[in-house]
């Protein structure tokens, strides 16, 4: 059984409550990180605790731990829970007040909530699935307006996931106008005669903290990025494309509604890509 953490105890994950009053099991008012764990090391921690202090500032919620007790508690859940290869799901709410209320609690009665539990994934970073690439369909992109915010609002990204069970393939990317917001975990690229292209930074994305590494890593390689908006048209047109994640690291996409990408197989640049990431992120791994 697995020891979790919950506002500040460590406990058996059968043992570990939240109130039903708590805002994010009432309106899903909490933010998220999860941070991928390879060697029982931490990938990206300090970018996942950085993205976490801005969501939690964009929505005026007080964080119950500092950034060093964060490492603090990751590492005991990493070190509790014998994990070498896993993920950390780390989610902060805006608390239990005594009633189910839209106004925001005053955060000096109703502490915000913390909890934290690991996900032993033995194949993380040898996935077999990223030798032979995913297939997506594109889906509508309904989601509210502040997608550069982690909350816990994942209710569309899950009908998306089961969108694309239904479809027979694995994931979906999210369009609006026309162009490709991001994948429904995940952001989204496309490789062009040698150069990346992503779309740019905005409300309507989430700033992965995979996506700021590898293109800082592609970069770093003297590879070509451009920061754009691309349409499905041109991303079954492509050379290559793929996905970037905490949990996926970077994952070839081979088949986009149902037109092969390339030659249906996983290109060099998304191969390299991985490697210098799983290689480079390991080294700083805290
Ligand atoms: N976009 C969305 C909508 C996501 O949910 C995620 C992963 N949570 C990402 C992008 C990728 O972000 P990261 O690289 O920080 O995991």
């Amino acid at each position: 059984m697995r020891t979790v953490y919950v506002n500040g105890e460590y406990l058996p994950e059968n043992e570990a409550k939240v109130s039903i009053f708590d805002r994010g099991f009432l309106m899903a008012d909490g933010v998220y990180e999860v941070t991928s764990v390879l060697d029982g090391k931490l990938i990206d921690f300090d970018g996942h605790a950085a993205r976490l202090e801005r969501s939690l500032g964009e929505l005026e919620m007080a964080s119950p731990v500092t950034r060093d007790e964060l490492l603090a508690i990751h590492r005991e859940l990493v070190s509790r829970n014998g994990i070498d290869q896993g993920l950390i799901y780390l989610q902060i709410t805006r608390g239990a007040p005594a009633d189910r209320d839209f106004a925001f609690p005053d955060p000096d009665e109703t502490p915000s909530s913390i909890v934290l539990f690991t996900q032993n994934k033995p194949d993380l970073a040898g996935n077999p699935v990223a030798r032979k690439g995913i297939r997506i369909i594109s889906i509508e992109d309904v989601r509210w307006g502040r997608r550069d915010i982690k909350t816990v609002q994942l209710l569309y990204p899950s009908m998306g996931k089961m969108m694309a069970r239904k479809a027979g393939v694995d994931d979906a990317w999210m369009v609006q106008d026309g162009y490709v917001t991001e994948g429904t975990s995940n952001n989204a690229y496309i490789v062009k005669d040698g150069k990346i292209i992503t779309r740019e930074r905005s409300n309507d994305i989430l700033h992965g903290i995979t996506r700021a590494a590898v293109l800082r890593f592609a970069a770093e390689a003297q590879m070509q990025v451009e920061e754009r908006n691309f349409t499905v048209a041109e991303a079954q047109a492509a050379d290559e494309a793929f996905i970037t994640s905490a949990s996926t690291f970077v994952m070839p996409v081979v088949e986009i509604d149902g037109t092969q990408v390339g030659d249906g197989t996983p290109g060099p640049v998304a191969a390299r890509l991985r490697e210098i990431y799983l290689e480079e992120s390991r080294k700083v791994a805290l």
